[in-house]
């Protein structure tokens, strides 16, 4: 069985539709004694309201730090049981149900509002669960503290990356064919089994970059 990372087509020809978050987002400043760190926690008020930039809408889209699926995509994972993923169900505005304040805020940011998305459509953001850990020859130990939730890792290794390659730990894998990495649940896998049924079901929106195994 071969594993990929999930990261987001933006479209060739056609741009897909990016999405814009009209919620407001509550910035949390975090002071642990316990791990002895300051982070930041931001996290979308509920309920999540976004806006599509065009009516080339994908199946898949995200922004940092929450992932967003189509009804289509949904109900291909619940028919050919691709996951156990909890759906929750947001708020799609149209370019007609945008207030003059929201409008002007777009056009500060530089969007093309006359081309936002004018079609109703749905879309629910999901959590993935975990399915396979890193393999011990990545040299890396995680943490997670008790106290604030905060996830981190340890690289063992002399030369340490800027970015980490990821190698995965056939053994632990639960059988899923969409998931997260244990530590990592920004990091969405699938399987060869997951491309094939999105292939032929025409979701839009993922691309694939095979990861290594052992
Ligand atoms: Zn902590």
């Amino acid at each position: 069985m071969k594993f990929f990372e999930v990261n987001l087509d933006e479209g060739r020809r056609k741009k897909y539709a990016e999405a814009c978050r009209l919620s407001n987002k509550t910035i949390e400043d975090i002071n642990c004694p316990i791990c002895n760190t300051n982070w930041v926690n931001g996290t979308f008020d509920r309920p999540i309201e976004i806006i599509l930039t065009n009516n080339n809408l994908p199946d898949y889209t995200y922004i940092f730090p929450v992932h967003f699926v189509s009804e289509k995509l949904k109900e291909v994972i619940l028919n050919y049981s691709l996951s156990e993923i909890a759906f929750e169900e947001i708020y799609t505005k149209t370019l007609e149900e945008l207030n003059e304040d929201q409008i002007k805020m777009f056009k500060l940011d530089g969007l093309r509002v006359k081309n936002f998305c004018s079609i109703p459509s749905r879309y629910y953001a999901i959590d993935l669960p975990e399915g396979i850990s890193v393999h011990s020859d990545m040299s890396i130990v995680l943490h997670k503290c008790e106290n604030c939730g905060r996830l981190s890792y340890t690289e063992l290794k002399e030369e340490k990356s800027m970015l980490l390659n990821f190698i995965l730990d056939r053994s632990t894998w639960n059988g899923i064919d969409f998931f997260t990495v244990k530590g990592f649940p920004q990091v969405f896998i699938c399987t060869e089994r997951f491309i094939e049924v999105c292939k032929n079901e025409n979701i839009t929106g993922m691309i694939f970059k095979e990861i290594e195994v052992r």
